[in-house]
């Protein structure tokens, strides 16, 4: 599959629509995009989205993509999440150079900006209530009223917006409003608020300001300022799009961009909501914004998923513009492919049944020179210590097996793997619960290479661990976040809807020896079991930490088979 990384990004309405302008010469060949994040949050899987599909157009037309934290509304936005932003859109691959904007840097233009409106005659104080503007806004049947602030003189309109930025107004008293049409059919261009009062420390500008313009007026000059030529957004700014174009051509600015809606990126069993996701970590649903069951791009990394995977997955959905629901089985997917190709196998076995090797000498080691990956021998091997006494899967023995049932029960031959054939001779029960607690076998020495001299084949081969040589670890398995495909259906409570079975932790697990210095953060795959990755936060010295990346199934080939034909 790495096809899909090698092949060149195929186009779409976005990418057809700048290979117009650059046909028609409306931005003198120039294309250059951006990522505006509001940082009141961690980054999620919509957004990586949005940045690939940003860093991916800049770097195809070879233009900048710059980094700009839209930071104009002080509530909520912090430098925690600025930091958590730059990481993660660095983790995912991408670069911005030396571009790195701030919105609330153009505070000062942008207020400036709003000055020439109002002498323009485009702009007024207007000291109508929150409610009463919504209320006189009108409906999609019926106009708007204009407001009785409306016909303020220039003169008045400058006094009054510097009086605000002064600080003489409470909160709510006054805004400054876009003077544009109260009949129109759409909404947001009856006499749009700019500007607004509010009192609150901004993360960056301290207290310097009590006057934050509002997101139509500062979004749309920022892209200008920056001489963005193509803002790409999410569907549900399509109506504002008049608004972004009526502010740029009122103030004649230079360089007026193209805005752009998307759909945005919906998941199954997941929320890509920053305000929910919020409230997850908030009221403790979660550990935090790194929660490895969390669709945060920290959340993914810490579970073990690939930068790679995820840019193939945002490839893979492509761009459209209607709203979808993709399934997170094709994220999975993604994740999968891109393991089975770089995870080194290795052998964990995470619920131990004790096996004794009755005909094995006591004390005895050898070692079975094991290849890291079947299809990729320049991944190299490790030796796999093997003794009397190992530990094989609980689940890989049953005493009275079912008809199909291939693995161990007595009297039953199985191979290890890579090595011995092994038979179940007895097994050793709890008395009071009857579950088995040891298994004696017996092994072949023949069978040394996984095959007998004889001819004779077994039906399965099992994963095991030394049991003196291996090492304790605690495995921990994330599912998905949610009960049901779309949780934000509906109106009831979201986390009624949570999957109170989406966290297991496994403490008695038993790993191979080589596994005691891997690194925080490296990925395997244990073999028969899924892919693992070395928990970065909790993984310390004496306790190994794995966290379970994705499991070994893959209920989404069929579906991928398919799509390819
Ligand atoms: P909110 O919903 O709280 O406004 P947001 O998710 O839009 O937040 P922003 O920080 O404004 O968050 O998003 C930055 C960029 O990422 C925007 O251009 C936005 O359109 C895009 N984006 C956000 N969510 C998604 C998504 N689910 N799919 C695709 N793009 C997204
Ligand atoms: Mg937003």
């Amino acid at each position: 599959m790495t096809q899909t990384e090698a092949s060149p990004p195929s186009t779409d309405f976005i990418r057809e629509m700048i290979d117009g302008h650059l046909k028609t010469n409306r931005f003198q060949g120039r294309v250059a995009t951006r990522f505006p994040p509001e940082p009141n949050g961690y980054l999620h899987i919509g957004h990586a989205k949005s940045i690939c599909l940003n860093f991916g157009i800049a770097a195809q037309y070879r233009g900048p993509c710059n980094l700009r934290m839209d930071d104009t509304d002080p509530s909520g936005e912090s430098l925690e999440y600025v930091e958590s932003i730059i990481n993660d859109v660095r983790w995912l691959g991408f670069d911005w150079e030396d571009r790195l904007f701030y919105a609330s840097n153009y505070f000062e233009q942008l207020y400036q900006f709003a000055v020439q409106l109002i002498k323009e005659g485009k702009a007024y104080v207007c000291s109508l209530s929150a409610d009463e503007i919504r209320e006189q806004r009108g409906t999609l049947t019926e106009p708007g009223k204009e407001s009785p602030y409306r016909n303020r003189s220039i003169e008045e309109n400058l006094d009054m917006f510097a009086r605000m930025r002064a600080g003489e107004f409470e909160d709510g008293a006054h805004v400054l409003r876009g003077k544009i049409d109260m009949t129109s059919p759409n909404i947001t261009m009856r006499d749009p608020v700019l500007y607004r009062i509010k009192r609150a420390t901004h993360y960056r500008t301290g207290a310097q300001w009590c006057l934050y313009p509002m997101y139509d007026f500062a979004h749309c000059l920022s892209d200008s300022i920056e001489k963005i030529t193509h803002s790409i957004c999410t569907l549900e700014f399509e109506n504002n799009r008049p608004l972004y174009d009526w502010i740029l051509d009122e103030l004649k600015v230079e360089s007026h961009p193209q805005q752009i809606e998307f759909a945005r990126l919906n998941l199954t069993y997941t929320i890509l909501s920053k305000r929910r996701l919020i409230e997850l970590v908030v009221k403790g649903y979660v550990t935090g914004w790194d929660d490895p069951r969390m669709p945060t791009i920290a959340g993914m990394r810490r579970r073990g998923y690939t930068p790679e995977a995820i840019r193939n997955f945002c490839e893979r959905i492509g761009v459209a513009k209607n709203d979808s629901l993709i399934d997170m089985a094709l994220l999975e997917y993604c994740v999968r492919e891109n393991l089975n190709e770089k995870a080194p196998r290795v052998m964990a076995v995470l619920n131990p049944l004790r096996v004794i090797i009755d005909n094995y000498p006591e004390g005895q080691t050898e070692e079975f020179d094991s290849p890291y990956h079947p299809q990729n021998p320049g991944m190299g091997s490790r030796k796999v210590p093997f003794s009397q006494v190992l530990y094989i899967e609980r689940n890989d023995f049953i005493e009275n097996p079912p008809k199909k049932f291939y693995r161990l029960s007595p009297g039953k031959e199985v191979r290890l793997r890579y090595g011995y054939f092994i038979k179940c001779a007895s097994v050793v029960k709890d008395p009071e619960t009857g579950q088995a607690v040891e298994l004696h076998c017996t092994y072949d020495p023949e069978t040394r290479s996984g095959f007998a001299p004889d001819g004779r084949k077994v039906d399965a081969t099992i994963h095991w661990v030394s049991a003196d040589h291996s090492l304790p670890a605690e495995l921990r398995l994330y599912d998905r976040l949610f009960k049901v495909p779309n949780p934000v259906e509906g109106s009831s409570d979201f986390t009624e809807l949570l999957n109170e079975q989406s966290f297991e932790i496994l403490k008695s697990c038993r790993v191979e020896p080589s596994l005691a210095n891997a690194a925080p953060g490296s990925r395997f795959q244990f073999e028969r079991v899924g892919y693992f990755c070395v928990d970065p936060v909790d993984s310390y010295n004496k306790t190994l930490v794995f966290n379970r990346i994705v499991t070994l199934r893959d209920s989404w080939a069929k579906i991928a088979r398919q799509e390819k034909k």
